[in-house]
């Protein structure tokens, strides 16, 4: 057994890690002020500056195939620079990437839509929440219905990521209630807002905020299929699956910082003419995080590694997002505590990340679904305790 990375990987890492230390840290202050001045916190146009600053260094599309001009990376790859990405406190990515299921796009699609949004001049968002259809993804409503050539889509969808910038999007709906959504009765549409659809802005604990999108007799034209008729909860679910490595991949890297900003905070801050780390309560603290933070990392490199393997990556993706996101919950919580006071305030970092990170137990499935599919696999012996290992 081998847990060293190779020197390749190293690499690429460690470039990642320059330039993030380099070109986006330098902005954190200006960008906590600005959100203590309630303006967002990086424009569009810096964000793109940046990226394109990013490609000349060789960062662009980390998970795009190279024919699109992406560097097409293993997922344990894409995971260690998620980390990387961690550290900042701005909302920063890398660019040249385009949503996993857009490579499903036909031959025109992808001149009209895939291209564009890799070169980053199309924003695109992913839909299949509805207020009555979240974690029980199968029960949504919208309908999308025939109309000679076209497709007539009513219904709402909420908690849109990107809903209220995006100039596109990409919603499931259901074209065929007979069949039910797990039986091939629905289908993902690509919809441009010029086709009808509005979204209003849902205010949230964190920055920025997702949006709900309506949609009242939007037409949409039959070659705006993504896929095959029939094929949209499957593609729902794929797209859902990436974030299962590369959610907590991000949190290890805000916990690495998080966490390092804890100890040289509790190495200088003094009380009673000592510094806090000489209590064994702040030693407690330090160790659990950093015990928590080195079991998150081996199972979400496991998860990136299963996919690389091309084997069904279910189980141990839950697995890591599931922990990955206690963990960083629990990491950023005692953090807040060793730094008291200071802590709580918007001069630091911290208290944005404690209402940042509270939202990877949430979406792309609770924990509870992680538990139930967790669960699942173990009791309908889909996956044997340890089987992994042969
Ligand atoms: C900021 C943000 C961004 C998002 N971005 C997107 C996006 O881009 N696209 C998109 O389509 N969606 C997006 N979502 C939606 C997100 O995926 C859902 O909010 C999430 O899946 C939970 O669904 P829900 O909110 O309807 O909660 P519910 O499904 O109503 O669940 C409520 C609670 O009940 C629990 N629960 C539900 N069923 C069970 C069960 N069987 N057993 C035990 N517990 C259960 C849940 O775990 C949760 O704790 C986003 C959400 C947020 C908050």
């Amino acid at each position: 057994m081998d847990f060293a990375l190779s020197d390749e990987q190293k690499a690429i890492r460690d470039t990642a890690r320059s330039f993030i230390r380099k070109e986006v840290m330098p902005l954190e202050q200006e960008l906590l002020r600005r959100e203590r001045a309630h303006q967002p916190g990086l424009t569009r146009d810096e964000l793109r500056e940046l990226q394109s600053r990013a490609r000349k260094f060789g960062f662009w599309g980390l998970s795009t195939p190279q024919e699109y001009g992406g560097m097409d990376l293993p997922a344990v790859t894409q995971s260690l620079i998620w980390t990387e990405i961690g550290r900042t406190i701005l909302p920063f990515r890398f660019g040249g990437e385009a949503d996993n299921i857009l490579y499903h796009a036909n031959e025109q699609q992808r001149r009209e839509y895939l291209l564009p949004t890799i070169e980053g001049d199309r924003i695109s968002c992913f839909a299949i929440t509805e207020p009555g259809a979240g974690s029980d993804a199968a029960n949504i409503k919208l309908s999308a219905r025939r109309d000679g050539d076209d497709w007539i889509l009513n219904g709402e969808k909420t908690f849109i990521t990107n809903g209220n910038d995006a100039d596109f999007a990409i919603v499931v709906g259901v074209n065929d209630p007979e069949r039910g959504v797990r039986g091939g009765g629905t289908t993902a549409f690509l919809v441009d807002r010029a086709m009808g659809w509005r979204s209003e802005f849902i205010q949230t604990m964190g920055e920025g905020g997702p949006a709900s999108l309506v949609f009242e007799d939007v037409r949409v034209p039959g070659r705006n299929v993504l896929g095959e008729v029939g094929q949209g909860f499957e593609l729902g679910m794929q797209w859902i699956g990436r974030g299962r490595y590369i959610i907590p991949s991000h949190g290890l890297g805000i916990a690495e910082r998080a966490l390092q900003m804890a100890i040289d905070h509790a190495n200088t801050r003094e009380t009673f003419g000592r510094p806090i780390a000489t209590n064994q309560a702040i030693q407690w603290m330090i160790a659990d995080s950093e015990t928590e933070l080195e079991a998150a990392r081996w199972l979400v490199l496991r998860a990136a590694w299963t996919v690389d393997q091309g084997v069904d990556p279910r189980h141990s993706s839950s697995m890591a997002k599931l922990y990955g996101a206690g963990m960083i919950n629990r990491v950023v919580d005692r953090v807040l505590q060793i730094h008291g006071g200071m802590g709580y305030t918007r001069e630091l970092p911290i208290e944005r990340w404690y209402r940042q990170v509270r939202l990877m137990r949430i979406y792309e499935g609770t924990d509870e679904m992680q538990r139930l599919i967790i669960s699942r696999d173990l009791l309908r012996g889909y996956t044997t305790i340890g089987g992994h290992l042969g």
